[in-house]
């Protein structure tokens, strides 16, 4: 058994692989997850953006983020709704980083990954020259 105090509450709770949360804030998520899904399936309410969401139903951003997340809420069907890349604050509706973060970010490791590569290669030049030079003197 793995007791766990609930990162929502304090209460102690057993962990296991599809709870993270104590039952009585579970319950409470499943009815916040009720009155979101309700509130986006009606067919006037599918353009909806996130804070018309969050007004409309009163339920907290973080949590909405948590559903889609972990897939309960499906995107697919809702083109306005969204999450901010944690890097720039674009909406974005899966990962962390919007696609443009996400390329900005491969460059810079490219280049990190260069700088280190041509580091290595001097460092190995000049190991190169020092030798040839002791080789000269003896
Ligand atoms: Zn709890
Ligand atoms: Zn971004």
């Amino acid at each position: 058994m793995n007791l766990e105090n609930c990162p929502n509450c304090g209460r102690l709770f057993v962990k296991n692989q599809f709870r993270d949360i104590c039952d009585v804030c579970y319950r409470e998520e499943e009815k916040q997850f009720e009155k979101v899904y309700n509130y986006i399936r009606k067919r006037e309410n599918r353009m909806a953006t996130m804070a018309q969401v969050v007004e409309a139903t009163g339920v907290e951003e973080r949590l909405i983020i948590k559903f889609i997340k972990s897939g309960r809420l499906q995107l697919a069907n809702f083109p306005n709704l969204g999450y901010p890349c944690s890097r720039c604050g674009t909406l974005i509706r899966e990962g962390k980083l919007c696609a443009q973060c996400t390329k900005d970010l491969n460059k810079q490791i490219e280049r990190m990954q260069q700088e280190e590569e041509k580091k290595k290669e001097q460092r190995q030049r000049t190991v190169y020259y020092t030798r040839k030079e002791d080789k000269k003197d003896s």
